[in-house]
């Protein structure tokens, strides 16, 4: 039977921080520790193997484990010379969860736990502090009674049912914090907590601390599958399969008096990246007082001159670089000080905002303390769209400072920032975000706001310090956020937010920097980020920008490990030199449909649309009957005439948009579509349409409706469109063939290199389909470059988006360049759900009946639809091993698929251009990540894992030669 229990301390460590998919990530950085010499408190970790198990089983604990525990908490015992439960020196433990990836606050955490009415006066009498002792109990009875019995606040606007009791107290006894709450008062709130207890459970707190364990453990357990818990993961696409460890450590005393205290801290500024100490204490006080946000902490700093602490600082500062040095990236780790000894209670790679990771990234890998790979690694490529988030607009917002519209300042905790309507309840900003941007306020926010925190764009609290739940989770979402601004009152009764004589009503305009901590009244115009100035605006000189220095840094970076190559879906110049400014390095989609919606240009493809069936017709009797052709001449004059005029008005259009792409890519290579969608896309939708169109046709209403109720399908996206649309009517394919050759040849006549067209048939199903259409493209350029006395290169092939075309690649491959994906179809087709209804139920199959794990459009299927397209990368190679391989589907800007696509060995994948960014990084990480599964197959490989690895460092092989 696999270990399920690992015990961490000095000279006990069973477990390392290599282990973090067995221990978790706290797990793992306890054990490293205290492996490493760190201060660590001893404890034993219940592995994430166990999480599983107790899934599997029915919510029920795997059967011998408890007597594991108990021999755990023998040894633990051994160690401290403290006995759990016991008379003299009692073993008191924290409970808490710790999953691979950190999921701050959402899981639950249990302190003090151990005691009961014997041990809490053993306790007061060894450490000679009633007042602590009885804190203690009334700390681990609340938090127990939260977690493990499930006494909560029935709604959000109401407040915690012992928090009421403890404020009771507080008044009574006519004093602002809970630390001034003398014993007896604490002795009182206990019976009082007990009763509340009794009341609601109808039994009586449970004292037995073996009792008190299991249940703790399997609340832990079970808070894996809580609401927010669920929600996040769902927001971070961590897989449910992962389960969390559970981590019982014993307890050291933050609030043992005034030469104690607790806190958080980060090795440098999470918000910024800026290489300094940042975090925050409460002396006298235990962990979750920090994090809760319920007494604003004190920066790190004031630990220097904070009497009996002065030399902590010292310690810690060490500990600081110590840690860096250890695990070669910023650490976000919790301490606790009791009587004057430090002691390490966790210790994690902190979270950043994209801002902060750009500057760490950059000054770590400069000052050696963190490996390049690890720089990428260690990147959130969906993050980075933050650096493109706006800043406030100069004059916009100095206007509002000369109105007064200032109301305050908090600590800035998440960069950027938001403007929007006020709102006070999650349920509220959730509902209003519907309708336009909403921001957030709470007097302090707990996982229970998750829901208002992921809607709105702004969130700012009026308790709690940057490592606040509020702080640390709108961090990693990448929220603008506002802290502890402490001046202002949030009236939930009232709906009004108060600042000395200023007042916002919910529902008003509010406006916050989350840069800066600043809250403002109104609306305040936003402008854009600084990457934006510098490169696509051009209105700031790349030197003046620091961000866009470090941003510039780690892209280089990624383009040194990336393996993938990296394309845009442009259809506009202006697209297209964008995307190159983010780093694109070709086009790989480019809609020529979307060319067509421009000025009066949909009135030519109407017109060609409207003609075309007619036409056919034509020329199907010609071609039966050529002695006709006088005769059929005159009978089809008005079809062949606007067929043939609407083709000829729109080829030199065509022909200046490809002029103008080609121009922006210069030698990259463009991949040009031809013209895919449903016709009825382009089809006047209405009587008045209709009307008009028939007006500037000058051809009669009833004709022009007739034709638009005839090219009317049931199913327009299973119908006549793709490639069907170039072999029925073959003139469109040559129309658009030959503007794109024209183009190609009049922008290589005028510069020196010449462009790189690369010619895409879509909605192939069949080898003929593509055969067909290749010998007509092929002929056109032969005519077009006799014309011009000159030759280009350019290459001919298809997408892969619907299912017969992936099954059929061996043969459709003889025909085909290259092959991109068109994963948006192919998702479609596989899955029989169309993209355009699929909004209507796909959300039930993902949260509510668990069918699809995330929105299939979004993040690849790739256990259905990525089985089709390794059939046709299979296929594709087989016919011609030097295939081109890429992607264009939305998916090609999403990093989960990104990774699989490296997994395939594609060449390239396409997304838009404002995506380019976080492709690169994606497909960066993706490769470092395939380098390292190669390198080292970490955690005992089975047999299984084993022959992955192998497969593995094939693919990446493969890749490489690309
Ligand atoms: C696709 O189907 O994935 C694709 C890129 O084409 P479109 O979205 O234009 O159908
Ligand atoms: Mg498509």
């Amino acid at each position: 039977m696999a270990k399920r229990v690992y015990l961490f301390g000095k000279g006990i460590t069973e477990g390392n921080g290599g282990q973090r998919n067995l221990l978790g990530g706290k797990g793992a950085g306890l054990a490293e520790m205290a492996k490493r010499g760190f201060n660590v408190p001893p404890g034993f970790t219940i592995t994430t193997e166990v999480c599983t198990a107790y899934y599997a089983n029915k919510r029920k604990m795997p059967a011998g484990l408890n007597e594991e525990v108990k021999k755990a908490v023998g040894a633990i015992e051994k160690h401290t010379g403290k006995q759990f439960g016991g008379h003299k020196n009692p073993l008191l433990v924290a409970v808490r969860s710790g999953a691979r990836e950190s999921m701050p606050g959402m899981m639950d955490t249990i302190l003090n736990l151990g005691l009961n009415d014997t041990t809490v006066e053993v306790l007061k009498a060894k450490s000679n502090n009633g007042r602590f002792a009885y804190d203690s109990y009334r700390r681990f009875i609340q938090m127990y009674s939260g977690v493990v019995l499930q006494i909560e606040r029935a709604n959000e606007n109401q407040h915690d049912p012992f928090e009421i009791i403890i404020e009771e107290a507080r008044n009574k006894r006519g004093v602002k914090h809970d630390n001034q709450l003398p014993e007896e008062d604490l002795k009182s709130i206990i019976e009082k907590f007990k009763k509340l207890v009794l009341e609601k459970t109808g039994k009586p707190f449970p004292s037995d601390p073996y009792k008190q364990l299991e249940g703790a453990i399997g609340a832990v357990f079970a808070s894996w599958m809580n609401e927010r818990a669920i929600l996040y993961r769902r927001k971070y696409k961590i897989p449910e399969e992962w389960g969390t460890a559970v981590n019982v450590q014993s307890m050291v005393f933050g609030n043992m008096g005034d030469s104690s205290g607790t806190g958080v801290a980060f090795t440098r500024n999470p918000a910024t990246g800026e290489n300094e100490f940042y975090g925050e204490f409460l002396v006298n006080a235990q962990g979750e007082d920090v994090v809760a946000g319920i007494r604003t902490p004190l920066k790190i700093s004031a630990m220097a001159t904070t009497p009996n602490l002065e030399h902590c600082y010292k310690e810690l500062c060490d500990v600081r670089k110590h840690l860096e040095k250890e695990f070669g990236d910023v650490q976000d780790f919790e301490f606790t000080i009791e009587n004057g000894k430090l002691y390490m209670l966790q210790t994690r790679n902190g979270k950043r905002t994209a801002r902060a990771y750009v500057k760490i990234a950059r000054d770590m890998v400069n000052q050696k303390l963190m490996t390049p790979e690890h720089a990428i690694e260690s990147a959130d490529p969906e993050a980075l769209e933050q650096l493109l988030a706006p800043v406030f607009h100069k004059e916009s917002y100095q206007k509002a400072i000369n109105a007064n519209l200032l109301l305050t300042k908090g600590l800035p905790a998440g960069p950027g920032a938001a403007t929007g309507t006020l709102a006070f309840t999650a349920e509220k900003a959730e509902r209003w975000a519907t309708h336009g941007p909403v921001v957030l306020a709470r007097v302090e926010t707990s996982p229970e706001d998750l829901r208002g925190m992921l809607a709105a764009k702004g969130i700012v609290t009026a308790k709690g310090g940057v490592s606040s739940h509020a702080a640390v989770v709108a961090r990693q979402m990448g929220k603008v956020c506002v802290v502890g601004a402490s001046e202002i009152d949030i009236n939930y009764s009232t709906g009004v937010l108060t600042c000395g004589d200023k007042s916002i009503k919910e529902g008003e305009f509010i406006s916050i920097n989350g840069s800066t901590g600043e809250v403002l009244i109104g609306k305040i115009d936003t402008a854009p980020s600084e990457l934006i100035q510098v490169l696509i605006d051009k209105t700031m000189a790349p030197k003046d920008s620091e961000l866009f220095t470090e941003y510039d840094f780690v892209m280089k970076l990624a383009d040194k490990y990336r393996k993938l190559g990296i394309r845009t879906n442009a259809d506009q110049p202006e697209q297209a030199i964008n995307a190159v400014a983010f780093g694109a390095e070709g086009i790989g989609l480019c809609r020529t449909e979307h060319m067509f919606f421009k000025g009066d240009r949909i009135d030519y493809v109407r017109e060609m649309i409207i003609f075309a069936a007619e036409y056919a017709e034509y020329k199907s009797k010609l071609a039966q009957r050529p002695g006709d052709a006088v005769l059929l001449e005159n009978e089809y004059h008005i079809p062949i005439m606007h067929f043939k005029q609407a083709l000829e008005k729109l080829l030199p259009i065509q022909q200046e948009d490809f002029e103008g792409l080609f121009n922006a890519m210069g030698e990259r290579p463009v991949t040009v579509r031809y013209l895919d969608p449903p016709l009825h896309e382009f089809l006047p939708q209405n009587k008045d349409q209709i009307d008009e169109l028939s007006r500037k046709l000058d051809v009669p209403f009833e004709r022009v409706s007739q034709t638009v109720h005839s090219l009317h399908e049931s199913n327009p996206m299973l119908g006549h469109r793709g490639c069907r649309l170039g072999i029925v009517y073959p003139e469109i394919s040559e129309m658009q063939s030959r503007a794109l050759f024209r183009a190609a040849l009049a922008v290589a006549a005028k510069n020196k290199k010449s462009p790189k067209p690369e010619i895409m048939i879509p909605l192939v199903g069949f080898e003929r389909e593509l055969e067909l259409q290749l010998e007509l493209v092929n002929r056109v350029a032969k005519e077009e470059f006799a014309a011009a006395k000159r030759t280009l290169e350019y290459k001919v092939g298809t997408m892969i988006e619907i299912p017969r075309a992936a099954i059929m690649a061996e043969q459709i491959a003889k025909h085909a360049q290259f092959f991109s994906f068109g994963t948006n179809d192919l998702t479609q087709t596989t899955l029989g759900m169309s993209r355009d209804d699929a909004g209507h139920f796909l959300p039930f199959y993902e949260k509510e009946a668990g069918i699809v794990k995330s929105n299939p459009f979004a993040t690849l299927d790739q256990i259905g639809v990525g089985k089709l397209m390794e059939i046709a990368v299979q296929g594709g190679r087989k016919t011609r091993p030097d295939i081109k391989l890429g992607i264009c589907g939305e998916h090609g800007g999403d990093p989960a698929s990104i990774e699989f696509c490296n997994g395939l060995g594609l060449s390239y994948v396409s997304c838009s251009p404002f995506r380019v960014p976080v492709a690169r990084i994606a497909a960066a990480k993706s490769a470092v990540k395939a380098m390292q599964s190669v390198a080292k197959p970490v955690e005992k490989p089975t047999a299984k894992k084993a022959v992955k690895s192998v497969k593995a460092k094939k693919v990446v092989k493969k890749v490489r030669k690309r």
